[in-house]
């Protein structure tokens, strides 16, 4: 089993172990050689799930230096190709595994470099998106991997529920919006997870407030620390706020993730501090045993 190394805030390195720390061996993993797999959900589409997701997984691979997999389950609108710049298709290995596509230091597969139209609509009931996420993640030659991401598609129904047990999920970040709405949807998603013993490893506040690029002074559009009342309300952790930049539409759209083109900025701080409380909460539970129920659908 191999150790991977995390950079401790303060610089330094320690080791990370999560599953050796458990004393669990291969067994529980679902998928060969992936050691922890988290997923990043929300309850609406649109809050920024999948930007959240990519940044952390960028952080977690570059900043963290853990080797990391990025898999979107997102599959009726797949946005990881363009938010990671992937190009081509995936080769086949000799094991007819498809081998994922590299980038920025992190393993990606998804739905959007496996069908033919970027265009074209995805138009599949439950059961063939579960057999299409099954190929996306059991049938990947990921190697040897610390942290899978998982963007998950948004909402709280079957197909969540049916990801989040057959992925053997260790945790789970909700990402939110500040506004009513969304919070309520967040709240659907932490019910969801805990329904099924999936430890919430965090709220993350997207969108928390402009800074106005002429004055400077921060606009709270939609609502103040909603994200993190919610969190205090449902006792689980808050990870922190990004704000609405718009750097991180740009590089999102360009392909070029914020945490890598400005690490300096508020925003790459913010998703590096994320990624650190990620990968101690993950290290805080593997003392525990959770015991996952089946839940017949
Ligand atoms: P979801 O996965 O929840 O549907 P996305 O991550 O695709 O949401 O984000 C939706 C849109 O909002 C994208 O254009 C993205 O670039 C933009 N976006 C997300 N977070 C922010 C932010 N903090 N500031 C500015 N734009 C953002």
């Amino acid at each position: 089993m191999g150790f991977g190394l995390v950079k401790k805030v303060g610089g330094g390195f320690r080791s990370f172990s999560v599953q050796a720390a458990k004393g669990v061996s291969s067994p529980s993993l679902k998928i060969d050689g992936v050691r922890e797999i988290i997923a990043v959900a929300s309850g609406k589409g649109g809050v920024g799930k999948s930007t959240t997701a990519v940044n952390l997984a960028v952080a977690l691979a570059n900043n963290c230096k853990l080797k990391v997999g990025l898999l979107d389950a997102d599959v009726y609108g797949p946005s990881i190709p363009t938010m990671m710049k992937l190009s081509g298709k995936p080769d086949v290995s000799q094991d007819r595994k498809l081998v994922p596509i590299e980038n920025y230091g992190v393993k990606c597969m998804s739905m959007g470099v496996l069908v033919e139209g970027k265009f074209d609509a995805i138009v599949w009931r439950g059961p063939m998106v579960m057999k299409a996420l099954e190929q996306m993640s059991r049938g990947v030659e990921w190697g040897n991997l610390d942290i899978l991401v998982v963007d998950m598609p948004p909402g709280t129904g079957d197909v969540q529920l049916s990801i989040s047990q057959r992925l053997q999920l260790s945790g789970a970040v909700i990402v939110s919006t500040p506004q009513d709405v969304a919070l309520m949807d967040a709240r659907r998603g932490v019910n969801m997870f805990s329904k099924v013993k999936i430890p919430i490893l965090g709220i993350i506040e997207n969108m928390s407030f402009f800074k106005c690029p002429h004055c400077g002074e921060p606009s709270h559009i939609f609502g103040k620390e909603g994200a993190r009342k919610t969190a205090d309300e449902m006792s689980v952790p808050f990870l922190g706020e990004i704000p609405l930049e718009v750097d991180i539409r740009s590089t999102s759209d360009e392909g070029k993730p914020i945490v890598l083109t400005s690490p300096n900025s508020a925003a790459s701080v913010a998703y590096t501090e994320m990624a650190n409380k990620l990968v101690r909460r993950l290290e805080e539970l593997s003392g525990q045993t959770t015991i996952r129920p089946e839940i017949n659908l």
